[in-house]
């Protein structure tokens, strides 16, 4: 048998950081409130979209659009480290889009989504999605302003990524679990991954997606009260 593996964990020296942090997140909080009210006094529904890199959230939210374009005013903001390659996948819907590039975060935070407010002509929406940076941690801890967060995970990252990244799920609304057409092919079973979902957040309704195919769609729509 192998030596057992070594655990680190954070100690009392890192108390500063983690004050610095309870700041940060503070501020936060208090800009998405803000967000928020703005968005509600517009009449408009804002959506978080969540996942990893690759997991498809730009496929999601662009199947999405091209369902609601006709029946909805929607824009997007489109969150990415330096690319623009996902506003220009949904500027094809024919619909608004703001990218935000956030430079070295691995995350969007309120103030990016104030800045990207402030670009678009709110009067004219009805509904904004958000697409945030892929990463499955701290996209969680800073809220936007949002109404609903969706959570998209593909079947590509294997059978135990609900379990390594609860947080992410706790505040999820909707999860979509993507690439279902490739389930066997992986050896994953969506099943399992509807079970661990369940385990972490019973409240979340999760749906079985493929975009290419647009297998799930309405029920993503439904599941996030958009129609
Ligand atoms: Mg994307
Ligand atoms: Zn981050």
């Amino acid at each position: 048998m192998g030596k057992q593996s070594e655990i680190v964990t954070s100690s009392d020296d890192e108390v500063y950081d983690i004050e610095l942090e309870a700041d940060i997140l503070e501020a936060n909080r208090k800009l998405a409130l803000e967000n928020h009210s703005k968005l509600k006094e517009h009449g408009i529904t804002a959506i978080d979209v969540m996942g990893s890199v690759g997991s498809g959230k730009t496929s999601l939210i662009k199947a999405i659009v091209s369902v609601l374009k006709g029946v909805r005013k929607i824009a997007v903001i489109e969150g990415d480290v330096t690319t623009t390659i996902d506003a220009d996948i949904i500027g094809s819907e024919g619909v608004p889009t703001v990218q935000v590039n956030t430079g070295k975060e691995c995350h969007l935070d309120a103030n990016l989504i104030k800045k990207a407010l402030a670009r678009l002509k709110l009067s004219e929406l009805d509904l904004i999605f958000i697409e945030n940076v892929g990463n499955l941690i701290c996209p969680a801890e800073f809220p936007l302003g949002s109404d609903k967060r969706l959570v998209v995970i593909s079947v590509t990252e294997g059978p135990d990524m609900v379990l390594k990244h609860p947080m992410m799920f706790h505040g999820a609304n909707s999860v979509a679990i993507n690439k279902v057409d490739l389930a066997d092919a992986m050896e994953v079973s969506p099943s399992n991954l509807k079970n661990d979902i369940s385990r972490v957040n019973p409240k979340a309704t999760v749906v079985s997606t493929d975009c290419r195919k647009m297998v799930g769609i309405h029920e993503v729509i439904r599941s996030l009260g958009l129609a």
